[in-house]
Formats: C-alpha cells, structure tokens, sequence
C-alpha cells in the first residue's frame, strides 16, 4: 500500500509504536469512540511484544505493579473471550523455585505482599512441588506457587489484538515511522511521520525501547536503557511441566503444542551506550543489588547511538527509520547453560532438541517500574513505556489506563499512581 496517499490527515489520538502497550491504548481508545492511528516504523509486534516468553504473572511483581496486573488478567480473560481463534491464553500457574536461602528469603517476602493483595499465592514444600512439578530432581527449599498467574502466545496474541483495533475503527499504519511531534502554542499540534505530517491533539508514546531517544529529541529526560534478553525454543515433547517456572538461572514455559520455552531467567547484557553513561548514577542502586546477572558490553552500538541527531527533522530520515527492527544477537553461551541448568533440573528435559534462538531487547527504567503519565509541560503527551521486562503480562490493563489518561477519565489513576514520571526526578 502506498502509505503516504492513504495517510490521514487528522485524528483524535496517534499512537506511536505497535507493541502490546501502543496496540492495547489505540484498542480501548477505538472502543471509546475516538479516532485513532498507530504508527509502526517496523510492523505489528515487532520488537519486545513479539519476542517475549509469553509470562501473565502476578507473581513476583513490584507491589506498585500489582493492581494493574490483576486488572490486566482480567482484561486478558476478557480479550480471550472476544477473540475467536486460539491464541495460545493458558491459565497454568507460575512456580518460582527457592534453591537458595537468599532467594527462599525473597519469595517468603513476597508472599506478604500476595496477601496484602489477597492472591492466590502458597509457599509449596518439597513434596508438594514435586506434585506440580513431577520429576523435578534440584534440592529446592521451598517454591512458591501462583496457580491463577496465565500465559499467552505473544505473536498470535499480538496479531489478534492488532486486528482488534481495526475492527473498533481504528488505523495501524507499518512501516511509518514517527519522527517527531509538531508543538504549536505551546502544546501537541501532531506527528511528523516519515510519509507526511497527521494532525492530532493527542499523541502517546508507546515506543518501548526507543521511547528514551523519542523523548530526548523533545528535551525531556527519560533515564531508559535497554538490555538484551535471550531465549530458545525447543521441539515439542511429551513431558509436561504444568506451570511456567523459575529457578536461578533458567526460566521455562511449555506451549500448547508440547514444545517449550527456554530462556536464561534475569541473566541478560546490557549494550553500552551514550546513555548508559548518561543515566549511570541513577541504575547504581538496582546495579549493585543485581551486578551478577546484568553484564554491561562494550559493542558497536556505542558508536549508532552516538551518531543519532539530538534534534528531529521533518525532512530528515530519522534513526527510527535506519533500523526499522531491533534484532540483537541472542547470546549462545548464556543460552548453553540454561539449557544444562534446564537438564539438571529436569533430567527428562536433558536432551531436548532446540528448534530456534532469538533476542529481544528489553526497555528498562532505574527502578525497574513503568512510566505511564501525561508529559504536563507539553499538553497532549502521554507517555507508556519502560516495562522493563514485564510489559506483555501487564499490557493490556497498561493500555487501558494510558487511554484513560488521553480520556481525561480517572477510572486508572489508583491503578497507576507509583507509576508517575515524576518519581524519576
Ligand atoms: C526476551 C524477552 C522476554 C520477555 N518476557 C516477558 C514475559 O514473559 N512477560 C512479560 O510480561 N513481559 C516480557 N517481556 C517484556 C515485554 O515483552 C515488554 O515489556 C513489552 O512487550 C513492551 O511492550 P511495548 O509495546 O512497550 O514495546 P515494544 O513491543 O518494543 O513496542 C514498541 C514499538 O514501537 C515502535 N516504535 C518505536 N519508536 C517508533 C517511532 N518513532 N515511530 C514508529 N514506531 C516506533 C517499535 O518498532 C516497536 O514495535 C519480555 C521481553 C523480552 C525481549
């Protein structure tokens, strides 16, 4: 299709990036009545919402996560029910083994919050776990379980979302990249896209990994970095381990079809990049608590980030356009001992064939908490970004309150108060 003839000219609300965040706000905007686009400089679900491990979970979540998480499943039941293929929505359970006292210590912790919240959440024992989890052979203390926690196919479940917005009206236009906003008066005046300008009083940023960047070009500071997440997929098989788990190290999850996910649980690299020296001080904290599994590399992407242009340009092509899709190098040998860990663990599991390998790269903030807020100093501005590993679970309720925020309608705002821009200072 030629974009640039059918590009609209006006619309209530533009949406800028198609993952699961900017798909699920032009969705509850659509059904609000509004007039909305979204545009993807690569296509729908390209980078994180695609890539990820599929994981709905309230388990483990920061206590200022937690009320849109369980708003979110129950927005997820409903999507399920409104979709009428498969999209792989399972309700299986998460189980996050304690190997060690450290972190027997921090799953006891958090099932003081799962009741704070009233959750489902126990604390299995040994012969417990081994019911949950048959053939389990690590010496674990303890696990802790929450059965409600769920899971979907995040390429088919993005799909179906993407067609969604459509069927409520709304417009997804791929290969349209968003180069920056026109401020008149003051205020949001509309997007300038790569194929011509769209007018609009509202505008949300739900660009993910490139939101920081988006941002900087409008002289806002948004202390976001990206780290590199690998996983592998395996051949189906018959074992079936009900629950997506968690032990130190390897993270695992078994699809419809028999064939599991396999990924290096909170072991992921961090590119060096201008803004990883830039926003430094403020990840000291969460850095030094988890300097064992986030290892920073010193790659080429140093140098593409420090040729990006400060300011963005009608005329010009932007870096939004020179890489349409972050595509990192998965890590092979982090990959490797997931899968030891994985046959250690599950010695019927051992010698599982690997079908696939890929990468994704993760959008982080400081505190390892969203951003979902107005931008007050530039009317029209709502940012949704930095999930920091956990946005898929919680996209759609994510959704739902950042259209609420273009709504002007306060139905969210207990939901999303820790989440404020602000508390980043
Ligand atoms: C390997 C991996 C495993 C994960 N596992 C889980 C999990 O199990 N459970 C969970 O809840 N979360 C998980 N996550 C995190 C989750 O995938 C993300 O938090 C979530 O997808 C973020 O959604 P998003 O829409 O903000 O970002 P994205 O999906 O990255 O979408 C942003 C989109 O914006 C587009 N874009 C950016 N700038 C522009 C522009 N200027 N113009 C036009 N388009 C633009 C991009 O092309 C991109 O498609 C995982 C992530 C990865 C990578």
């Amino acid at each position: 299709m030629n974009i640039r003839a059918h590009l609209p000219k006006t619309a209530d609300a533009v949406v800028v990036g198609g993952g699961i965040i900017g798909c699920s706000t032009a969705y509850y905007l659509a059904l609000a009545g509004l007039d909305v686009v979204v545009c993807e400089k690569g296509w729908v679900g390209c980078e994180q919402s695609s890539r990820n491990w599929g994981l709905i979970r309230k388990q483990g979540r920061h206590p200022a996560e937690i009320p849109l998480i369980i708003r979110s499943l129950e927005l997820w039941h409903e999507l399920e029910a409104r979709i009428s293929r498969d999209i792989g929505f399972r309700v299986n359970g998460t189980l996050y083994l304690s190997e060690t006292e450290k972190r027997h210590e921090a799953n006891r912790k958090w099932l003081e919050h799962a009741r704070a919240f009233d959750l489902d959440t126990t604390m299995l024992g040994r012969e417990e776990l081994r019911t949950v989890a048959p053939g389990i052979q690590n010496q674990t203390w303890d696990a802790l379980f929450t059965p409600s926690d769920a899971s979907a196919d995040p390429h088919l479940a993005m799909q179906a979302l993407a067609e969604l917005v459509v069927e409520e009206g709304g417009q997804i236009l791929e290969q349209c990249a968003v180069r920056g906003i026109d401020i008149e008066a003051g205020k949001v005046g509309g997007v300038i896209t790569e194929h011509g300008c769209i007018r609009t009083s509202s505008v949300i940023c739900a660009g993910g990994a490139w939101t920081g960047y988006f941002c900087r070009q409008l002289g806002i500071r948004l202390p976001q970095l990206k780290v590199v997440s690998s996983v592998m997929l395996s051949r189906p098989t018959d074992y079936a381990l009900k629950p997506a788990l968690w032990s130190q190290g390897m993270g695992l999850r078994r699809r419809p079809d028999g064939s599991y996910i396999v990924a290096p649980a909170g072991n992921a690299d961090c590119p060096v990049t201008p803004d990883f020296l830039r926003f430094a001080k403020s990840y000291l904290p969460t850095y030094r608590e988890s300097k064992e599994m986030v290892k920073p590399r010193f790659t080429r992407r140093f140098f593409t980030e420090l040729s990006w242009p400060t300011t963005s340009s009608p005329e010009r092509r932007s870096p939004f356009e020179y890489e349409r899709v972050l595509d990192p190098q998965p890590n092979r040998a982090l990959l490797g001992k997931a899968h030891r860990q994985l046959g250690a663990i599950f010695p019927e599991l051992a010698n599982i064939r690997i079908s696939r390998i890929w990468a994704g790269m993760i959008d982080v903030m400081p505190d390892e908490l969203p951003v979902i807020d107005e931008y007050h100093s530039l009317p029209g501005l709502v940012i949704s970004t930095g999930f920091s590993g956990h946005g898929f679970g919680i996209g759609p309720g994510a959704g739902q309150a950042t259209a609420d925020l273009v709504l002007g309608k306060t139905d969210s705002s207990s939901l999303i108060s820790g989440l404020r821009l602000d508390r980043l200072g």
